[in-house]
């Protein structure tokens, strides 16, 4: 009897667990079967047969959630950025308000999950930020490089201790993130870095400098790239990234550099000079620096193509509305065929970009965005967007080259686009180099 109860006992366990997990696998399938639909869904349009190219409610990458967190992060740019720009163009940097407020607003840490202090998003939602940052045309807030290029690698590579201390504070925009990567001596060619990190006990002395630093005047915490390892048996084997935060002595910012654009965003270079680091300052792992900098590129290369083509859908729309009223000959210049076809050819290659750009955000949000697609959409986008900026400047006549027009600061901002992030040679190399290998 005890024998056959055991049985029985055991019977009803299995029995019980495979049920269970084929409630999960279908509820799984359920799912998936739910975001497929919702991303192939017929009622919305793409953008090159929307109205306008940054008509609320296209593209089937979002849906009705999304619309409605597009439309108040709209708002915001709109209430909290557009008026104040110009004035944060001359200072070089926006305030430390703005921060706090796009905090209070939910816009900082979108991607970042809740339980680790973010917004708990997903990768469509931090898109809107970015895309709606490039509609208002205020490049000043460097909110993508803080939210989504620093936090990441907080959140994948930080200790327990690290992500309570400072995602919190970063979420609410009270600690502004920046990565110094580049050096005065050492830009593409990353491993270049000289930075140094000596251990001192269980501490580390740090001495070096950067250069071009995003947000880097206004940085309450640096990630700094620095080799801990000088006789690794290749440089990219002796790096390690370490958290620097404001105050620390040693740690001087220098002056906020004279750009030719992105004249609101404070760009900074940063000088370490013995700066004593404790033990719990290393983020991951030693030496592994360079390891995690690799898995971390293809996001902030996407994020900077999906910006570059969302400033073109913001160029093109300038664009149209003022051929649209502008006159010569009686006419308005829309009604000149060559600007027609010019206008034809740009909505033509921004909706092809578009597309591929699109994509590689819903591979991104599946995980399966591998570095040389990654580097495709940010070559291809950031020279469509110089491409797009010189030429709806050149459809506004002089007037395009009038700072006081959209379209001005447009193209100034644009250039800087196929430098950082990895020049757009070396993402001709990183693509190449996954074409030729056997
Ligand atoms: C506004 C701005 C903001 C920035 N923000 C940051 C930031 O937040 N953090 C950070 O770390 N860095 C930042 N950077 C730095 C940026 O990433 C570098 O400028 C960029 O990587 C290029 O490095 P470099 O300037 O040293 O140019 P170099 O590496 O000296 O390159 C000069 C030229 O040589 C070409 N070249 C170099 N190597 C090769 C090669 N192997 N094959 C073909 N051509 C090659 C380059 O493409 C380029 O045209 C920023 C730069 C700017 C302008």
């Amino acid at each position: 009897f005890f024998q056959k109860s055991l049985f029985l006992l055991f019977l009803t366990c299995f029995c019980g667990i495979f049920l269970k997990m084929k409630a999960i696998y279908v509820s799984k399938q359920r799912s998936q079967m739910e975001n497929l639909e919702s991303h192939t869904s017929q009622t919305r349009l793409e953008t090159s047969s929307a109205k306008t190219m940054m008509d609320i409610g296209t593209r089937r990458i979002f849906n009705e959630d999304h619309d409605i967190f597009r439309q108040s992060v709209r708002r915001f740019f709109q209430e909290e950025v557009v008026p104040h720009h110009k004035e944060w163009e001359k200072a070089g940097q926006v305030s430390r308000e703005l921060w706090e407020k796009a905090g209070e607003q939910g816009l900082l840490g979108v991607m970042i999950p809740e339980e680790h202090g973010g917004i708990g998003g997903d990768v469509f939602s931090a898109a809107i930020t970015w895309e709606e940052q490039m509609y208002c045309n205020c490049t000043g807030p460097g909110f993508a490089l803080h939210s989504d290029i620093v936090m990441p690698y907080i959140i994948n590579y930080g200790s327990k201790e690290q992500i309570e201390r400072f995602i919190p504070n970063m979420t609410a925009g009270k600690c502004i993130g920046a990565i110094a990567m580049t050096e005065p001596g050492a830009g593409s060619d990353l491993q270049g870095v000289r930075t140094y990190a000596k251990k001192d006990g269980s501490d580390w002395i740090l001495n070096g400098n950067k250069v071009f630093i995003t947000n880097g005047w206004m940085a309450d915490l640096v990630v700094v790239v620095t080799v801990t390892n000088r006789e690794a048996k290749t440089a990219a084997h002796g790096i390690s990234l370490f958290l620097v935060e404001d105050g620390m002595k040693g740690f001087q910012k220098g002056r906020k550099l004279d750009k030719i654009g992105l004249k609101a965003q404070d760009t900074a270079e940063l000088f370490f000079e013995d700066v004593r680091l404790p033990a719990t300052a290393l983020l991951g792992e030693l030496n592994k620096g360079f390891y995690y900098l690799m898995n971390e590129l293809p996001q902030e290369r996407l994020l900077i193509a999906d910006m570059a083509i969302a400033s073109c859908e913001f160029m093109f729309e300038e664009t149209r509305n003022y051929v649209l009223q502008r006159k010569a000959f009686g006419k308005t210049i829309a009604h000149l065929q060559t600007v027609q076809h010019k206008l034809a050819e740009l909505k033509t290659e921004i909706c092809v970009g578009r597309s591929f750009v699109d994509n590689c955000l819903l591979l991104l949000a599946e995980k399966r965005l591998d570095p040389s697609t990654a580097s495709m959409a940010k070559f291809w986008a950031s020279e469509l967007q110089n491409k797009v900026a010189t030429q709806c400047l050149q459809l506004h006549g002089g007037w395009g080259y009038m700072l006081e027009y959209p379209i001005a600061k447009a193209f100034v901002d644009s250039r800087v686009q196929p430098i950082y992030g990895g020049t757009n040679e070396i993402m001709k190399e990183l693509i190449a180099r996954s074409i030729v290998s056997q």
